[in-house]
């Protein structure tokens, strides 16, 4: 088990596409010390959701996690730590919902982002299984913020208005209550 380094903004692995995951592999002993890496290093950083380019690793492999107690994502909502192997995004409602987002490749920095309100995931789970998952609110939000990692895109890709992207000190001074951001 090891604390991985996270690729920040401007390492080429952020912006590659990063490849399917075989059900083979997913299963494979190297895949399951990857998720305990990649858990431990969630833990470590204090976020909400974790996305394999930004520990270096190019494959299409993901990690959400959060519940209700933590101060910094108290959005009342909760989802269990799950891992999204080769998710696909289908939108159910594209109205578009607003969270100020951050991220653990861009530290300490936040941005405003709009995106579809309610998505479906179809993905494999950790078991190689497939699986479906609808989600609207704090949750619709998170998946698309660390599915995007997977086609190499990053929230200031999305910055509705680039007014609206800030230091978090300025962000929680001027922007809004600390309570009101979002993604890792
Ligand atoms: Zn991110």
């Amino acid at each position: 088990m090891a604390i991985l380094k996270v690729a920040r903004l401007g390492h080429p692995v952020l912006r590659k596409r990063a490849s399917e995951v075989s059900a083979e592999e997913i299963v494979s002993a190297d895949t399951r010390r990857l998720m305990q890496d990649m858990i431990e290093t969630l833990v470590e950083y204090d976020g909400v959701g974790l996305a394999a380019p930004q520990v270096h690793c190019s494959k299409r492999i993901a990690l959400v996690a959060f519940d209700e107690s933590n101060p910094r994502h108290a959005v009342g909502e909760a989802q269990p730590l799950t891992f999204f192997f080769n998710p696909v995004v289908h939108v159910l409602d594209a109205t578009k919902a607003g969270y100020w987002e951050g991220c653990l490749s861009v530290p300490g920095l936040r941005g405003y982002v709009e995106r579809p309100s309610r998505v479906r995931v179809d993905y494999l789970d950790a078991g190689a299984k497939p699986r479906s998952l609808e989600a609207d609110g704090f949750l619709a939000t998170v998946l698309q913020h660390e599915f995007d990692h997977l086609d190499g895109t990053l929230y200031v890709d999305r910055l509705a208005d680039p007014s609206r992207f800030a230091f978090i000190e300025e962000f929680a001074r001027y922007h809004g209550a600390p309570t009101q951001d979002a993604p890792d």
